[in-house]
């Protein structure tokens, strides 16, 4: 028999199956715990996931995946790039603690000084946060915090087998951001690599054989000074330790030419995301290589179909020989931890998932199979018990529901259209709806007071019935609408007092989606989300928002905006399916939200608000992908827009900084009314809108949510009359920049009231 295969993840979820990591860091932040606590917590976190992964099968153990916030914020200390504000100094020195980490990440710590946190964005085409690293032109580094090699002790010490992670230097330049002007931080690479090399030493002198050195830049469109910086880096750090390169969330055969002249050992490929990579790359490579065949998918919650992998990765084997690894696609960072928690699932559902811990059995029951002799057919028996439940779901009619293939079948052209083009469409709305000048209305949900939290909960746990439950939450619509009267607002909400979370409130509604209990997914920091599970196809059941909206309506005679959350935003925050496209699933979801689109304007209610804050961040990694992707997110949003008559008024609203990318679809969805963040830059955001002579109405917010400040009149008048320089006044709206949820009373009711005073008094100059 030959070298074993080595199965291996790069990286295991930190948070822990009960989010373990999550509560000692807030009771720590809190005061409540002590470092040395935290610590203990933190060492006994690792311990257990180490021993999870290599008892489910696997055989060469990440070490340096843990982060006690976020592994691009760990690697800046590593490599000691603390912005200077964020630095204690004691006795004319600053030591590298875990404080200095939370002061970078939160602005604040127990220790040290308080000063505005670095800034945080989306971990490539996932719903992870990295800390965007800071740089300037005379930043220095130095071998920093000392938490990899300790780590590597510690994994020694309980006699485990180490390979250690490392994000490499051109991906954390690349994610890192400059923080004056003149110069580009791709300067700063050989000052960087003096550091790695020491890093590497350092590993190698601790016995580590294989160092796993993360690129996933290498799958974007990168600048060709930037490909070529890769080859000059690789050749400086290959020695001490031998190098697995890895990438992860896209193909890297566009970057063929340069990573087959790089100085490393191994190459690991996101076979999930990109399997044609078996063709397009892997013949190419250097006949040395080892190849980490990353097959398991680290990013959603399925039970792989191993029997349907087995063949080609015998095939590999055989071609390979023990250069052959098999992995996870990418970290299992992005995955819940343990599926035997979720006794609450039916047991079918969860036949179909693999959270974190099964995806490493998967890892060794693959890597078993693989070693086993060919007369030995007890491991290819195994596989295909294990992938039976996988299998049987391909043919099962609770999934591929005949009725919504037929009805998406069916639609024709005009089912993703208005009747009538925006114009004509506007003046009914505007005959029907009669608004004043600048409507002001607001993003739909008002603050999630304790009271509404426990009452959800009390209906959710049965210490409540229906009757009660739904007796208070309609006393809450009463008060929100009561109040909105009072501040004398022009659309008003219902306010979403009934829903935990906006995703998560229509997929416990629709059929064909799975919420989990202990599904948690690391967002960023301590915070993590929990988004259900599309399981099967998508239809809706009986109305979802209707009796709330009607209540709502009922109560007053100003109209009440109808509150759903769109097709590719559900999508986006949702595990999707590996078994149907995402354009199928969104389409799906685009005719459940039309039908209730459809009721809510049978009732009567004349204006109904799709939110689609997700469209942005479904981009996908590379530009020639972006127009199939946006094509297909706005036919799923006009789908579920398109049924109503044209004085029923549509809007939707989105909240990100940067629409330059996707402003051409924007103005696609042809949405009467699109409300956007634009108060923290000043109506800045608002140029991408002019520029492109967007067509619709808008409504640019007027103030700044996030904050418990109460805005200044003449302020929020300045931006209106700014705005107004840009879009025509007819065409303007004026709302906060997002929903109210996380704020309280007392300020929400005198911001917007400001906000009201300050419209008004525009109304009578204009
Ligand atoms: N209607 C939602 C709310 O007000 C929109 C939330 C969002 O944009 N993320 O809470
Ligand atoms: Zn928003």
């Amino acid at each position: 028999m030959g070298v074993m295969t080595y199965a291996h993840t790069l990286g295991f979820p930190r948070i822990g199956a009960q989010r373990e990591l999550k509560f000692a860091l807030e009771s720590y932040w809190r005061g409540e715990t002590t470092q040395a606590e935290l610590i203990a917590v933190g060492k006994t976190l690792r311990q257990r996931h180490w021993q999870a992964q290599q008892q489910a099968g696997v055989t060469l153990l990440p070490v340096g995946d843990f982060a006690w916030y976020d592994q691009v914020l760990g690697t800046s200390l590593l490599v000691d790039a603390v912005p200077e504000r964020h630095r204690h100094v004691v006795d004319g020195k600053s030591e590298t603690d875990l404080d200095t980490l939370f002061r970078v990440a939160r602005g604040r710590a127990p220790t040290g000084p308080t000063a505005a946190a670095a800034e945080m964005t989306k971990w490539f085409n996932t719903n992870y946060h990295y800390l965007v690293p800071e740089f300037s032109r005379d930043q220095r580094f130095k071998l920093g915090w000392s938490q990899l090699f300790d780590e590597v002790e510690e994994a020694k010490a309980l006699g485990l087998p180490v390979k250690a992670v490392l994000l490499g230097p051109l991906s954390y330049l690349w994610l890192g951001k400059e923080k004056e002007s003149g110069f580009s931080r791709l300067e700063l690479l050989d000052r960087l690599l003096i550091v790695y090399q020491e890093i590497l030493a350092k590993l190698s002198a601790q016995g580590v054989e294989w160092v796993q050195i993360d690129e996933p830049a290498l799958t974007l469109d990168l600048p060709d000074e930037w490909r070529l910086a890769y080859l000059n880096a690789y050749q400086r750090l290959s020695g001490p330790s031998k190098l697995l390169l890895t990438t992860y969330f896209g193909s890297v055969a566009h970057q063929r030419d340069i990573i087959t002249s790089l100085k490393v050992d191994g190459l690991h490929l996101d076979l999930v995301a990109a399997p044609e990579q078996l063709e397009t790359l892997v013949p190419h490579l250097p006949a040395q290589w080892v190849i980490s065949a990353g097959v398991i998918n680290g990013r959603n919650v399925w039970r792989a179909n191993l029997a349907k992998l087995a063949p080609t990765l015998k095939t590999l084997k055989t071609k390979l020989g023990e250069r052959l690894w098999i992995g996870s696609s990418c970290s299992l960072l992005h995955s819940p931890v343990d599926l035997s928690l979720e006794q609450e699932l039916d047991a079918q559902t969860r036949s179909w998932f693999a959270f974190a811990v099964q995806k490493c059995y998967e890892l060794g029951l693959l890597a078993a199979y693989l070693d086993s002799n060919a007369r030995d057919g007890s491991q290819i028996d195994k596989i295909i018990a294990y992938s039976q439940p996988i299998v049987d779901r391909e043919s099962d009619l609770r999934v591929h529901k005949l009725a919504v293939r037929s009805r998406l079948a069916s639609l024709t052209n005009s089912d993703f259209d208005r009747h009538s083009p925006y114009p004509v469409r506007a003046e009914l709305q505007r005959a029907d709806l009669k608004l004043p000048l600048l409507p002001t209305t607001t993003i739909g949900s008002f603050p999630q007071t304790s009271q509404i939290r426990v009452l959800r909960q009390d209906w959710r746990a049965g210490r409540i019935d229906d009757r009660v439950y739904e007796a208070g939450i309609q006393a809450q619509i009463k008060d929100a609408i009561e109040r909105q009267e009072a501040i004398g607002l022009d659309v008003l909400v219902h306010g979403e007092a009934e829903r935990n979370d906006m995703v998560e409130y229509f997929g416990e509604l629709l059929d064909g989606f799975a919420i989990t209990r202990f599904g948690w997914v690391q967002s960023y920091g301590s915070r993590c989300v929990k988004p259900p599970v599309i399981t099967r196809d998508i239809d809706r059941p009986a109305p979802m928002t209707l009796a709330w909206t009607q209540f709502a309506q009922s109560l007053t005679d100003k109209p009440v905006k109808g509150m759903l959350t769109g097709p590719v935003t559900i999508l986006c925050w949702s595990f999707p399916r590996e078994d149907v496209s995402r354009e199928q699933s969104a389409l799906q979801i685009g005719l459940a939200i039309r039908d209730e689109v459809a009721d809510l304007e049978a009732a009567g209610i004349k204006i109904i608000q799709i939110d689609e804050p997700a469209i942005r961040e479904g981009l996908p990694l590379r530009k020639q992908d972006h127009q199939t992707y946006l094509d297909w997110a706005v036919r799923a949003f006009r789908l579920s827009a398109s049924p109503v008559a044209d004085s029923t008024q549509i809007h939707t609203h989105m909240c990100y900084s940067d629409f330059n990318l996707i402003i051409e679809a924007v103005a696609a969805l042809d949405a009467d009314v699109i409300t956007i963040e634009t108060s923290r830059s000043q109506m800045q955001l608002l140029g991408a809108f002019e520029r492109f002579n967007y067509p619709n109405e808008i409504g640019p917010g007027v103030y700044d949510i996030h904050s418990p400040n109460v805005p200044n009149q003449g302020w929020i008048e300045g931006l209106i009359r700014k705005a107004a320089q840009q879009i025509p006044v007819e065409r303007l709206w004026v709302n906060p920049d997002c929903g109210l949820k996380t704020r309280g009373w007392e300020e929400t009711e005198a911001a917007l009231k400001v906000m009201v005073n300050a419209t008004r008094a525009l109304r009578a100059e204009l």
